[in-house]
């Protein structure tokens, strides 16, 4: 087949879910802003939600809207972004939770949907999200009396354990919000992994649900599947690819892979990665290209029809380093030409 096949193991996600939520007592909501990071929210949301998740949480109203359609009516759906301009219907008809974020949304919010939900979120020192100390001093008494579902902030640096602001803003979230008996929202996946006083009741755990660092003893979740296109013999003196950025230095056979940089592989992993025929790496040479990229497989005995570029030999982090960046950006970049397939025993 010409396309390339993304396989996502609905099952995995599912049982990272269970690990992270076991590393405490916290109830673990689950983030599945951005399409659940580019592995389709509304089936990852469904098997979480059949494993007992709750709370889910994701940026934008329009992408709440969604999610409610995918999961009925039970679940509570939290949105960071809070309650924009524009954002009231769309609130009110998916009954969605805004984060507030400011004394401005809070105005907006009790004009426009007075009685309905909403949470709170607060700055503690990353000053992205969330209301300044100062705002949430005036607002708290106002605020506290009509019941927020939670209050929540975020950590700037919960992926490097000893990095001194994780405590700071600790002290910072328990000054701002202890004794409000408020469900209290602290920790993503870093955060969770920091651990149990870093959890409060409900934690927000993202990239590890979908196999990613920090969360190191996650599961795999993604697997890519790219099917050779061509097989040609190079020989030593030959270049392949634009710019001839490649030359073979033996006789080498080189297969043309479908998928490139419009499918989320980036440019910059020309000549770092590598592709996998069972658990032998085949380099990547030359450029990636929009649609195509080549891989030497001169030591294969057999080409196979497809060489995996994700899956156990080489995942979402260790592509990302090769690519020079970080997991987040290879799976939400994951493309939309791929076929996907979703792997799910418990269904
Ligand atoms: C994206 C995000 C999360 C999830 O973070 P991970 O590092 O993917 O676990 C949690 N909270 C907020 C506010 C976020 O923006």
């Amino acid at each position: 087949m010409a396309q390339a096949v993304l396989t996502i193991d609905l099952d995995a996600v599912t049982a990272n879910w269970r690990a992270l939520a076991a590393l405490g007592h916290a109830e673990a909501g689950a983030v599945v802003k951005a399409d659940a990071y580019g592995l389709g929210a509304d089936r990852v949301a469904r098997a979480l939600a059949r494993a007992g998740a709750r709370r889910f949480f994701v940026a934008e109203a329009a992408e709440g809207a969604r999610l409610r359609e995918a999961l009925g009516p039970e679940p509570e759906i939290l949105v960071f972004t809070g309650h924009m301009a524009g954002d009231a219907e769309a609130l009110a008809a998916a009954r969605l939770v805004p984060m507030l974020n400011s004394p401005e949304q809070v105005r907006r919010h009790l004009d426009a949907l007075p009685g309905h939900p909403f949470g709170v979120q607060l700055d503690t020192g990353m000053n992205r999200l969330g209301m300044e100390d100062t705002d949430w001093r005036a607002l708290a008494p106002g605020l506290l009396a009509s019941g927020p579902r939670v209050l929540m902030s975020h950590l700037a640096c919960a992926d490097e354990p000893d990095h001194p602001m994780n405590a700071a803003q600790l002290r910072t979230f328990r000054r701002m919000t202890g004794g409000t008996g408020v469900p209290r929202s602290f920790a993503a996946t870093g955060g969770i992994l920091l651990g149990p006083e870093y959890h409060f009741e409900v934690t927000r755990p993202g990239v590890g649900l979908y196999g990613g660092a920090p969360f190191a003893e996650a599961r795999p979740v993604v697997r890519l599947s790219l099917p050779v296109v061509q097989v040609r013999d190079v020989a030593p003196g030959e270049t392949a690819g634009y710019g001839n950025a490649w030359t073979a230095t033996r006789p080498s056979r080189v297969a043309t892979l479908s998928s490139g940089y419009a499918d989320g592989l980036f440019r910059s992993m020309s000549g770092r990665a590598s592709v996998f025929a069972g658990d032998t790496a085949c380099p990547l040479v030359g450029r990636v290209s929009m649609d195509l990229m080549a891989a030497d497989v001169t030591d294969l005995d057999e080409v196979p029809e497809a060489l995996d570029i994700l899956g156990a030999h080489q995942g979402v982090d260790a592509l990302a380093t090769a690519a020079g960046t970080i997991g987040y950006e290879v799976l939400t970049a994951l493309g939309a030409r791929y076929a996907r397939r979703y792997n799910e025993a418990a269904a």
